[in-house]
């Protein structure tokens, strides 16, 4: 069993695509095991996208993600972490395969959904920047 986090990003809760989202990870055998929506700061968006801190769309990006507020999960089932990746196409929703979520919903490459942890580190550290042990649910 593996946990991944998934964030619908302002732009998917802009368009009310949230039930279609979580739609297509229960419909995928995927478990929502702690959900809440928040808004968030600056200073937060910085901190969960650290890594990106030197890339040229950093500052966008992360005024992109503070626009309005976010729906954050973790999501629970076997093999999640690349089943997430996989229901969310390509990072650039023209690269997306059919029928995911970014080819479908997605308008360029930065309002592009959905966010989902891409390995078991990166996914602990996500987690842990949003959820305590106590709101996450085993199931
Ligand atoms: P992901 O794992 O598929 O979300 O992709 P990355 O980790 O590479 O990038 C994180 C997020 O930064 C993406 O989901 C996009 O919202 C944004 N992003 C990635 N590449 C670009 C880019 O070239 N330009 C802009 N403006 N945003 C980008």
């Amino acid at each position: 069993m593996e946990r991944t986090l998934s964030i619908i990003k302002p732009d998917g809760v802009g368009k009310n695509i949230i039930g279609e989202v979580i739609r297509r990870f229960e419909t995928n055998g995927i478990k929502i095991a702690a959900m809440k929506m928040i808004h968030l700061t600056k200073p937060q968006a910085e901190g969960f996208y650290a890594v990106h801190k030197e890339r040229p769309f950093f500052g966008s990006l992360t005024d992109f993600m503070t626009s309005g507020p976010i729906v954050v999960m973790v999501l629970q089932g076997e093999d999640v972490i690349a089943k997430n990746r996989k229901l969310m196409g390509a990072t650039n929703f023209k690269e997306a395969e059919e029928g995911t979520i970014r080819k479908e919903f997605a308008t360029d490459i930065e309002k592009n959904v959905v966010h989902g942890s891409d390995a078991p580190e990166t996914a602990a550290f996500e987690i842990g920047y949003f959820f305590n042990d106590l709101e996450i649910q085993n199931r």
